[in-house]
């Protein structure tokens, strides 16, 4: 009685030990069925090229770009600071990082160094006035003068010229820009993502945190180079970014590289696809540049710095 009682638990524990080991590889199944590795990575483009063109297609508007890559561009605003500007170059460059200044036209009077570096270590320069006014509050004339005089100073400073303006504050009305785009080229250029790094109590942890959160793909992200806190967040933002699988892309190069071919007709056999002439300002822009507008009221008050 004993020998067959013997085999029957030496069975059970076989079958066991069998089933036992059937169940890990499952687990390590369901591991791997999650498509990671094996998902196509998305091809991004050579972000090195800097355009000195933008889509003949393009919006008069962007407050961010429309893409599924993980490109998004930084941007600093109302520089260049001779002390912070040249160490938050020292960080982008370790990075081989390139990033987008709009530059307050007597500040890159003032400091026509540091624009020179900006540019000559591939970063983009844009129009954001001559001494930083509401433009609202102002007439035409003023703002062109405002755009011109800076337009002129940047391109005396560096050879290079903008191809983009960021009104001070956000705010603009819509005929203004309509007036800017036609006497200068250029395209408005908002945010979406905004850590509102020029309010007190000013925090580098408080730069991170909001960029962190608000950053998605083809963001276009609202910095000043002018406060000490921001540049001292750059290294864990800039890094944390990174991990993240984002590249960073100029203003320019993020507008050229999601802005869809413009068709004429469809193509003829083996013919090149050509733009078409550029479109009418459509109105759903406009909707979204008063909506952004709206929403950056709080940027419009005075503690604003310069
Ligand atoms: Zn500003």
């Amino acid at each position: 009685m004993f020998l067959p009682r013997l085999f029957v638990l030496l069975f059970c524990t076989a079958t066991m030990l069998v089933a036992q080991g059937a169940s890990t590889p499952l687990k390590i199944e369901v591991r791997r069925a999650l498509p990671v590795e094996e998902e196509p990575q998305p091809r991004l483009p050579d972000t090195a090229a800097l355009p000195r063109v933008l889509p003949v297609n393009r919006k008069s508007v962007y407050s961010r770009c429309e893409t599924t890559l993980p490109l998004i561009a930084i941007t600093f605003d109302d520089g260049p600071d001779p002390v912070l500007t040249p160490r938050l170059l020292d960080l982008l460059k370790q990075r081989g990082i390139h990033a987008t200044f709009f530059l307050v036209g007597k500040n890159a009077a003032a400091f026509p160094d540091v624009v020179r570096r900006i540019v000559a270590e591939g970063h983009e320069v844009g129009n954001h006035s001559w001494s930083h006014p509401l433009f609202t509050q102002l007439g035409q004339e003023s703002v062109e003068s405002q755009l011109r005089r800076t337009h002129d100073a940047i391109l005396k400073a560096c050879g290079t010229a903008p191809l983009l303006y960021r009104p001070p504050y956000g705010a603009l009305r819509v005929s203004q820009r309509a007036r800017i785009e036609k006497t200068f080229g250029y395209p408005a250029i908002l945010w979406d993502v905004d850590p509102q790094d020029w309010q007190h109590p000013r925090s580098a942890q408080k730069v991170y945190d909001a960029v962190h959160s608000q950053t998605r793909p083809g963001s276009i992200i609202l910095c000043h180079d002018i406060h000490e806190t921001t540049v001292a967040a750059m290294p864990a933002t800039l890094d944390d970014l990174t991990a993240r699988g984002y590249r960073f892309a100029t203003v320019t190069q993020l507008i050229a590289f999601t802005t869809p071919p413009e068709m004429v007709g469809p193509p003829a056999p083996g013919s090149v696809p050509q733009p078409s002439i550029p479109l009418a300002d459509p109105s759903p822009a406009t909707a979204r540049d008063d909506a952004v507008k709206g929403g950056d009221t709080k940027h419009e008050k005075p503690v604003h710095s310069p």
